[in-house]
């Protein structure tokens, strides 16, 4: 299964990308975290990536898809994978359709989290004070929010366009338990066809 999320941030996309993937024994590649563990590098990458991910901004598309390219074509990728953080922009976008189409690695199923943006705050502002994220403070979850809207959210437009078959929007606010339930028999359905 190739299975790809959309969301913002503070949507709990994340959290549901790592329980199904244990579920479904699968790859959970999240570009945030994959990015966070290069932060300890102390190198000059290193020192750029924290700037901008401390903004609330995002890394360049060049230093993504490059990172996406290698993961795709690893041992990791084998058994099917969930993107959770990527595609962000319509490059990246667009690279990855025409890598996965080149590779004949075409994509299973989309998701889209959706939820209310005062929700979505709400829930940003607990996670800070839970995880420490330096990302997470209230003066860039506008940003970031704002980055979703302009760069993302035209991405999850295009998705639900051109590949209505297999996406489907999930609403958000709902319980951790009883959204992956929805994600598991919305795959179940989608094996079957
Ligand atoms: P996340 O954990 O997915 O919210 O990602 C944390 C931060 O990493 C983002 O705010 C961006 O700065 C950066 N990031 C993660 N994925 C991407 C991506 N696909 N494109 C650009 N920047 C990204």
């Amino acid at each position: 299964m190739k299975i790809v999320f959309f969301g913002p941030p503070g949507s709990g996309k994340g959290t549901q990308a790592k329980l199904l993937a244990k579920h479904l024994s699968i790859l959970h590649l999240s570009t945030g975290d994959i990015l966070r563990e290069k932060l300890s590098d102390g190198d000059s990458l290193s020192i750029k990536l924290k700037e901008v991910m401390s903004s609330g901004n995002l890394v360049s598309d060049e230093i993504l898809n490059q990172i996406i390219a290698n993961k795709l074509m690893s041992d990791e990728c084998r058994n099917g994978y969930i993107l959770d953080g990527y595609p962000r922009t319509i490059f990246q976008s667009d690279f990855l359709l025409s890598f996965t189409k080149n590779n004949n690695l075409n994509l299973d199923i989309i998701f889209n989290f959706k939820i209310d943006f005062k929700l979505v705050e709400q829930r940003i502002i607990l996670r800070s004070k839970q995880e420490q994220r330096s990302d997470d403070s209230i003066e860039v979850i506008k940003t970031r929010l704002h980055k979703y809207i302009e760069e993302t959210y035209p991405v999850s437009q295009f998705f639900s366009e051109n590949f209505s078959k297999n996406f489907f929007n999930i609403d958000a606010s709902q319980e951790v338990s009883k959204i992956q339930k929805e994600l598991i028999n919305i795959i179940k359905k989608a094996k079957n066809k």
